[in-house]
């Protein structure tokens, strides 16, 4: 059986390596580059039970076990470690509260409020990395990346039969639409629920291999009353990963056109100064923004698509994409292979639940944003 999966991000991928493990054809057709978009760009910071009590739980709990055992069995080379995690609040001023707990390098204008997490329950990867290793496995296995732009699907009937990649047609038996906030452009060819794309802005600095694996969920009141939540992730490769300010900003229909807002960054940076000496003279090695996928009620599309056979679709998760990825990518593989998925219930997030667009609508704006 043929699969074109449509998006090479942390989702394209993994579904790419469940099925290429099954023995299917894969084809995933990608318009940049494999892990350019936010997949490349996020924090990679996994947590084994914070979705529980939420519909998202198996599905999280899965993934979680899914990474530890995809890096011992692949020797993955996407820095996976557990991490210990703490919440806190960083201040306008100097805290003078006795540090029990928490990072060494922080500052005092840090105070640390408990710990989130364990080296049980939390744990990270590198973003970019750990897509591009799922890429390459599911090469090993047989797959084949096309580099071009998904325009439009092939159909016979209510059959889908293939993808018209530009100027080109690919056949194949099942297409799989995961192209994070742009599988907006797929509500022009099927009846789909919209997906939205929130921007984050982030920071990688250099900070050396000093950084325990600590990772930190900070709180920051802004002079004008509204709260920022800053994320900080030291990496095994020696690098920090700092993201924190969103903005409502919409994506251009070019993934390669993404960029970070200047003010934004520079908010970031000052931030960071304040939260680290260690920061505050380590070199910026990235100043970037990406577009995380988000839908209506904020859980992901993930199924098959009604009225259209042979078509699915998994995107729109959200904050938690890179730790979802690898369960998502073994039920989406379960569904086309078998006929249904057996490892996790998709059915929260079967994409009927979601009243679909009106695809003149969606033609509009991308009109106006060409
Ligand atoms: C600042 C920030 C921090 C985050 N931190 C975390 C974290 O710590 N942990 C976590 O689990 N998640 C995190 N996330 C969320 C996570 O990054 C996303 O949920 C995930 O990367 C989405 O992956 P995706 O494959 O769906 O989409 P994307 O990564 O956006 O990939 C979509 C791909 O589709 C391609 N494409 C687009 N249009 C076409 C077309 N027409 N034809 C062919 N290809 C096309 C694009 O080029 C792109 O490569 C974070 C997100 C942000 C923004």
């Amino acid at each position: 059986m043929r699969v074109l999966i449509l998006g090479g991000g942390v989702i394209g991928a993994s579904i790419a390596y469940h099925l290429a493990v099954r023995g299917a054809d894969v084809v995933i057709v990608e318009r940049s580059a494999i892990g350019c978009a936010a997949s490349g760009k996020s924090g990679g910071f996994l947590a084994l039970d914070w979705c529980d009590d939420t519909p998202l739980m198996h599905l999280a709990r899965r993934s979680f076990t899914l990474h530890a055992e995809l890096a011992d069995a692949l020797s993955g080379e996407w820095s996976y470690r557990r991490m210990t995690t703490y919440a806190g609040t960083l201040g306008r001023s100097p805290t003078r509260a006795p540090r029990g707990i928490g990072p060494g390098w922080i500052s005092s204008y840090v105070a640390i409020d408990g710990r989130l997490g364990s080296v049980g329950t939390t744990a990270q990867v590198h973003p970019a990395a750990f897509t591009i290793g799922m890429m390459r496995a599911a090469e090993e296995r047989g797959a084949r990346m096309l580099l071009g732009q998904a325009t439009g699907l092939l159909r016979h009937g209510d059959d889908v039969v293939g993808v018209q990649i530009e100027e080109e047609r690919l056949e194949g038996d099942a297409v799989v639409i995961a192209m994070g906030p742009w599988s907006i452009l797929a509500t022009l060819w099927l009846p789909l629920p919209p997906v939205y794309g929130l921007k984050g802005h982030s920071l990688v600095f250099q900070t050396g291999t000093t950084f325990p694996p600590e990772a930190l969920f900070l709180e920051y009141a802004e002079p004008v009353g509204s709260m920022l939540s800053l994320e900080v992730f030291p990496r095994a490769d020696g690098t920090t990963y700092v993201c924190g300010i969103s903005s409502e900003s919409p994506s251009p229909m070019d993934p390669d056109l993404v960029a970070p807002d200047d003010s934004a960054i520079d908010r970031l940076k000052a931030l960071c100064d304040r939260m680290s000496p260690d920061l505050a003279r380590a070199p910026v090695l990235a100043s970037q923004a990406c577009y995380r996928p988000i839908t209506a009620d904020g859980l992901p599309l993930i199924g098959a698509i009604p009225g259209a056979c042979g078509a699915y679709i998994a995107t729109g998760h959200s904050v938690w994409g890179i730790l979802n990825a690898p369960a998502t990518g073994e039920a989406i593989a379960e569904l086309i292979l078998d006929g249904a998925a057996t490892t996790v219930d998709l059915a929260p997030f079967n994409p009927a639940r979601l009243a679909a667009v009106d695809p003149k609508r969606v033609e509009v704006a991308r009109r106006l944003r060409c």
